[in-house]
């Protein structure tokens, strides 16, 4: 746990989500939900921090007093925060029955108490079941925040009892403007951007040299098998060893790339293309799921695909 960065973009919910405390409307249970990697993490940290200061000022927690500088020591006693103990994971229902457990204990140091979830979908079935429960009968001065990139994979008798507060994807003038200031690299957040799907902390990842020295692994490995000068499998080797949902997203942005110059060489890209695309979105889903075991085989499969758009093409064009 870090305190929680603020974004430029997420003005409009913190005047909400502060406006709602000081008219003391705000309901025990809150959503943020909106697509993932821009912020809505640190968003609920300051929304924590800030529930927990004992002297909150012009709507933004102190970050003098105890209990700001326990939670900045990540050990304050009426913080509870859930995740995935691995990125991608699931939340497993013994956390959430030690979440159960801290939300029925009387708050240490006298004030609210507050518990982190997130991501929220992360949950399985008997979890989600679990954690409904204490949704419904929260203890004293407990508020339940909740982090959600994908709020409809939630149980809707958990988004029913959550005040929801949407977020979306910033304006792309604004995610430039903050990308530069914060990467000084101004060169290649155009390009970060549109990899990234316009989402800013994936684009700011992108522009940080480990990831981008992915991205040109990424590119060459495309390159050599579209070239015949890689096999498939060992190409697929090198897709595995990548962050899946980055080698799916580079991927994609590769082949809209295609399409696009096909459009204007010959009047509209083959539909082979368009289907690779769906075939593209399958194959995430594989990746993306827990129980997927054999990511090396799933990328095989995908590249063998990707081979045979590529040679169609070649040999349409003679
Ligand atoms: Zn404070």
């Amino acid at each position: 746990v870090t305190l929680g960065r603020k974004y430029p973009w997420q003005q409009e919910q913190w005047r909400q989500f502060v406006r709602l405390d000081e008219l003391n409307r705000l309901p025990h249970g809150l959503l943020f939900a909106g697509p993932g990697e821009t912020g809505k993490r640190d968003f609920a940290l300051r929304a924590a921090n800030y529930l927990l200061c004992s002297s909150p000022s012009e709507g933004e927690p102190c970050l003098k007093c105890k209990t700001c500088q326990l939670f900045e020591g990540h050990s304050h006693p009426d913080f509870w925060m859930v995740e995935p103990e691995e990125q991608g994971r699931l939340i497993k229902v013994d956390q959430i029955r030690q979440l159960s457990e801290f939300a029925s204990k009387t708050a240490a140091m006298g004030g609210r108490r507050v518990i982190l979830l997130q991501p929220a979908e992360n949950m399985n079935i008997n979890a989600a079941n679990a954690f409904l429960k204490t949704l419904e009968e929260p203890g004293e001065g407990v508020c339940l925040i909740l982090v959600s990139h994908e709020p409809a994979r939630l149980l809707a008798t958990i988004r029913s009892r959550c005040r929801l507060f949407p977020f979306s994807l910033p304006p792309s003038a604004e995610t430039r403007a903050w990308l530069e200031s914060e990467s000084g690299a101004a060169a290649e957040v155009e390009q970060a951007l549109a990899l990234s799907g316009g989402r800013p902390l994936r684009a700011l990842r992108l522009l940080d040299s480990e990831l981008r020295q992915q991205w040109q692994m990424f590119q060459e490995t495309m390159n050599a098998l579209e070239s015949n000068h890689m096999p498939v499998l060992d190409a697929a080797r090198v897709l595995q060893g990548l962050q899946k949902t980055d080698a799916i997203e580079w991927f994609q942005y590769l082949v809209y790339k295609r399409i696009r110059a096909m459009s204007v060489e010959q009047q509209g890209a083959p539909p082979l293309v368009f289907r690779f695309l769906d075939r593209l979105n399958e194959a995430r889903q594989r990746l993306i799921s827990p129980s997927n075991l054999n990511v090396l085989l799933v990328w095989e499969e995908v590249l063998m695909d990707w081979r045979a758009v590529v040679d169609l093409e070649a040999r349409k064009q003679g």
